[in-house]
């Protein structure tokens, strides 16, 4: 079993006026064997110290990582069963693609030499490069390049992966194409790993389950549905979707919400689940919202269009509430037509609605 445990794990740096920096913080997050868990968060969320703490790179300063129920928080990074593959593929440029996959068995295994050329020829065959074996990286391209660097990793057939944004450095194309033969692959092979990302539609197309962090605190570890469907908070709720969720701050009183521009009546249960919140964030993802022809109940709201961006099949239309001051976004279909200036009648769903405490951000409902 290669199931992968956090415990309440710290990592606090010291800078050099002697400060500390809380890089990660109390951090619980359970990976089961054979899963693909993905660490997503903003720039300096501390995710890499994390995945550099699992990989025995950077000390722990408190908790525990335990692989298959063995802490490993004190092992060497060479006495862990694990393989990193980094962005910048950390590839050794005087070797060839054969001697960069084979290295790493050579030094750390006594495993015979015939026995490691069948594997890494294996596995390159596996990747698509198995005709570049005699290659420098610097003839490669970077697509071919992170196939080597995975190679590399997959020949060492360890209990984990680990993978630091490995597809950050290719272009957009071959980024989704690696994404789904990454996934195929992790499936095909049932290696436990924990891939680093800040891009959040990388982590909701790819992992089988997501943590988010933020400032260094995971925020929620679900399956990237329920972070979506039922975001723990404001943040994973603004972090995860493209455009980001809608939100309006609020003043709730006897069961509606009041804000700067809009009114909004709850009804029994989501009137019952603000409680005593005096300040409410009321959010709405874009895809939520509904132009509709004419106002026909008390969700529906009178708005200007501001500015229509396509997105392909889909327009982003920006709009505002009368002359107010705050946009927010409407995903629609692209065959429907709207003007930039014109009014558009925005319907915002009860139960489509996400409520947050005003104060600390927790969801309401
Ligand atoms: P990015 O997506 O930009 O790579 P990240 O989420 O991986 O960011 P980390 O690299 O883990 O974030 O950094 C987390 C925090 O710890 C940041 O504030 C960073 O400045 C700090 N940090 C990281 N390494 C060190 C170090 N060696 N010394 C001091 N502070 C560090």
């Amino acid at each position: 079993m290669s199931g992968l445990t956090l415990e309440r794990l710290s990592k606090v740096f010291t800078d050099d006026d002697g400060s500390d920096i809380v890089a990660v913080d109390d951090v619980s997050v359970d990976i089961q064997d054979g899963e693909f868990l993905v660490l997503v968060g903003p720039s300096g969320c501390g995710k890499s110290t994390t995945l550099r703490m699992v990989a025995g790179l950077e000390t722990v300063t408190s908790g525990d990582i335990r692989l298959g129920g063995e802490s490993i928080a004190d092992a060497g990074p060479q006495e862990r069963d694990i393989a990193m593959v980094f962005q910048s593929y950390a590839l050794y440029p005087h070797m060839t693609v054969r001697e960069n996959m084979s290295f790493g068995l050579e030094e750390s295994t006594d495993m015979p030499d015939d026995e490691i050329a069948g594997l890494v020829e294996e596995t390159a065959a596996m990747l698509g490069i198995d005709d570049l074996l005699d290659r420098r990286p610097s003839e490669l391209s970077g697509g071919q390049q992170q196939r080597v660097a995975l190679g590399r990793a997959i020949v060492r057939d360890p209990e984990v992966f680990l993978m630091d944004e490995p597809l950050s450095n290719l272009d957009a194309k071959l980024r989704s194409q690696m994404r789904t033969e990454l996934q195929r692959l992790q499936e095909d092979l049932g290696t436990t790993t924990m891939y680093v990302t800040h891009d959040q539609t990388e982590a909701m197309t790819m992992g089988d389950r997501i943590a988010v962090l933020d400032d260094g605190e995971l925020q929620q570890a679900g399956t990237p549905l329920e972070c979506y469907h039922r975001p723990a908070n404001r943040f994973v709720a603004g972090f995860i979707g493209e455009p980001s969720m809608n939100f309006f701050e609020t003043e709730a009183a006897d069961g509606t919400l009041v804000g700067d521009d809009l009114e909004y009546e709850l009804s029994g249960t989501s009137a019952e689940s603000v409680g005593d919140a005096e300040r409410v964030t009321l959010g709405i993802r874009p895809e939520d919202i509904e132009l509709v022809d004419a106002v026909g109940g008390e969700h529906d709201f009178e708005t200007t269009v501001d500015v229509v961006e396509p997105m392909g099949n889909e327009n982003a239309v920006y709009l505002t509430f009368g002359d107010g001051e705050e946009t927010f976004v409407a995903t629609v279909g692209g065959m429907r037509s709207v003007e930039p200036g014109s009014t558009a009648v925005a319907r915002f769903p009860e139960e489509a609605v996400h409520l947050f405490d005003g104060a600390t951000g927790a969801a309401l409902k």
